[in-house]
């Protein structure tokens, strides 16, 4: 089932002919705040499922014209994202920092945003900022200490995501939270869509380019593996995500870009990069040069 977030927080089943709302055999109410919704729906989806797949067959179609997808989990109690997770990217950066086992670290969920949202870029000339294409893994059964051998059992489904970057010294964490940062979508394909995640090719376009294509094969922690390790450390609830990490390819986008991902049987999503007004700050200056000389006067 290929689930989507769309028009104002309503929940939808996407099929060859259109999106079918299926809000309320969801349990979903679209205004909710906090929006927690979708991770409730995800909690109880073995009991919510059969009244939503009677109303994704029954239910009037609407035009994907008529869609804006949003981000399918916009209220995550985690996002978790794994920093080095393909040979290639780690001898592209080539930072001593990066090991094959470097573990994981925190993005702000404000980040999240739809397929049909845009990349704003914060207004940091000199800054490089970056694409990271990657597969999303979405919680559905949490727990501690998972094996690797059981957490596949553990995974909603699958979406593909952007871990949008400015290059730098600072703390991934800065560099990585600007809102629009972290698009997710363009819906999520249920796990049992996807089947074993460990040969999906990840391609990403800028401008109908090719920049990054590689297989989740190359992967040193593999889905199963990258479970373990975070729920070795934390406990991981319905509907977390994690960004498993980007292939070689990286590389800077602007505005006036389209950044188009494909994921193997998970999903494909366009999206358009703009420029934003904002997004300097004491950490990660409008303009290195003059601050530098500062330092030194
Ligand atoms: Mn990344």
């Amino acid at each position: 089932m290929k689930i989507a977030r769309f028009n104002g927080g309503r929940i939808g089943v996407v099929l060859a002919d259109g999106v079918v709302d299926v809000t309320a055999a969801a349990g979903v109410q679209p205004s909710q705040w906090p929006p927690v919704g979708p991770v409730v729906m995800i909690r109880d989806f073995a009991a919510r499922r059969p009244a939503m797949e009677v109303q994704a067959r029954t239910g009037p179609r609407i035009p994907l014209s008529q869609v804006h997808f949003e981000t399918p989990v916009p209220w995550p109690h985690k996002l978790i994202a794994i920093p080095v997770n393909y040979e290639a990217h780690a001898v592209e950066m080539s930072s001593p920092a990066i090991s094959r086992n470097a573990g994981f670290f925190m993005k702000s969920s404000a980040s999240l945003t739809g397929a049909s949202d845009a990349i704003v870029l914060p207004d940091l000339p000199g800054r490089e900022i970056h694409h990271e294409a990657e597969l999303a893994v979405i919680i559905g059964k949490g727990g501690r200490h998972i094996d690797a051998s059981q957490a596949l059992d553990h995974v909603f489904g699958y979406a593909c995501l952007l871990d949008m970057t400015v290059r730098g010294k600072q703390e991934r964490t800065i560099r990585k939270s600007y809102d629009t940062f972290t698009p997710v979508g363009p819906y999520i394909t249920t796990a049992d869509e996807v089947g074993e995640p460990t040969d999906l090719q990840v391609t990403l376009w800028v401008n109908e380019q090719v920049r990054q294509d590689a297989n989740t094969r190359k992967m040193f922690l593999s889905v199963a593996q990258i479970i373990e390790m975070c729920s070795a450390v934390t406990t991981l609830e319905p509907g977390d995500i994690i960004a498993t990490g980007t292939s070689e390819g990286v590389g800077p986008v602007a505005p006036g870009d389209h950044v188009r991902i494909s994921i193997s049987r998970v999903g494909e999503m366009v999206l358009k990069v703009a420029q934003g007004k904002r997004g300097a700050n004491v950490a990660i200056p409008h303009n290195l040069a003059p601050r530098t000389a500062e330092a030194l006067s």
